[in-house]
């Protein structure tokens, strides 16, 4: 009768264990002697309530990703639709504006108001690309590149950026080469719209770190640029990629930099992410698959 006093409790301890361990984290453990048992009992009942909790959160979290990467999608779209149908009369805005440029005689001062209406168009022409861009209109040649020297060229021009002359940049990257699959441009053109939003953001002051390494991921190669600028309140994170979403001033943003870099991210297969905490900075994240070793006859 003792032992089975105390193989009882022990049976349903491992009966609630296989549960919990099937993520049945609802499942509760009765068990009132011996009291040693009862104790243990009541702390995992107390872990799986905990267990419960953080599981619920996080499918909350991912339910939001999911709805989030989709209304991004249509907003891709819908984008892509306008910038189709934008395209051509801005090339032919672009084209007779020219035609008629080049006739009219060098001191005719309506020349100056047509160089006008040309740069207008070319700048719309560049917004409609990048919505193109946005949209996965231009396919990515993907390589296997190594993520520290995309970086480091990146850096090296971003160095010159008026913004960066007070600002203290701080390279900590793999000591290693970190091989990705990746567009070279594109992934550089990623880091330059991240950069340069840091740059604005600590308004020319402060510290920017960019770090590279291997993912807590498995497979997947990690950049993580982090800025001392005022951070992002939770309002606007959720828009951050949204196309034309900007808090600049007009004529200082368009807001296509960051649904840009979303955009070319999503066709690498990687991901791109905020975190921040207002006041305290920002940090970007960019996750791109890591590239396999090239095999000895293939060679590098
Ligand atoms: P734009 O730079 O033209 O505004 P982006 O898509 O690059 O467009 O950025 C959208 C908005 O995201 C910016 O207007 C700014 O409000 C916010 N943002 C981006 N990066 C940062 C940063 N590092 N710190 C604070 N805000 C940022």
């Amino acid at each position: 009768l003792a032992a089975r006093a105390l193989t009882l409790p022990l049976e349903r301890l491992a009966v609630a264990a296989r549960r919990w361990s099937h993520g049945e984290f609802a499942h509760r453990v009765e068990i009132s002697r011996p009291s040693e048992l009862a104790d243990l009992a009541a702390a995992l009942n107390s872990m799986a309530g905990s267990l419960w909790q953080r599981d619920d959160t996080i499918r909350l979290q991912a339910k939001d990703r999911i709805m989030e990467s989709e209304k991004l999608a249509t907003i891709g779209q819908l984008a892509a639709g306008v910038a189709h149908e934008i395209n051509n009369p801005i090339g032919g805005i672009l084209l007779y504006g020219n035609l008629i440029l080049e006739s009219t005689p060098q001191d005719d001062p309506r020349r100056e108001n047509m160089a006008k209406i040309i740069v207008q168009a070319e700048r719309a022409k560049e917004i409609v690309r990048g919505l193109l861009d946005f949209s996965r209109q231009t396919p990515p040649k993907i390589e296997r590149v190594d993520l520290n020297g995309v970086l480091l060229g990146a850096l090296e021009l971003l160095e010159r950026h008026p913004l960066a002359q007070n600002v203290q940049i701080c390279a900590e990257l793999s000591p290693v080469p970190l091989w990705v699959q990746a567009d070279a441009p594109k992934l550089q053109q990623v880091v330059t719209n991240i950069v340069v939003n840091a740059f604005q953001a600590m308004a020319g002051r402060g510290t920017l770190t960019v770090r590279s390494g291997l993912s807590e991921r498995p497979g997947f190669g990690r950049v993580a640029i982090s800025d001392t600028g005022p951070g992002i309140s939770e309002e606007h994170r959720e828009r951050l990629f949204e196309p034309f979403f900007t808090t600049k001033e007009a004529g200082q943003g368009v807001g296509l930099g960051l649904a840009i870099s979303y955009g070319i991210m999503r066709q690498h297969h990687g991901e791109i992410e905020v975190q921040s905490t207002q006041g305290y900075g920002t940090t970007f994240r960019v996750l791109l698959p890591v590239a396999r070793q090239p095999t000895a006859a293939g060679g590098e």
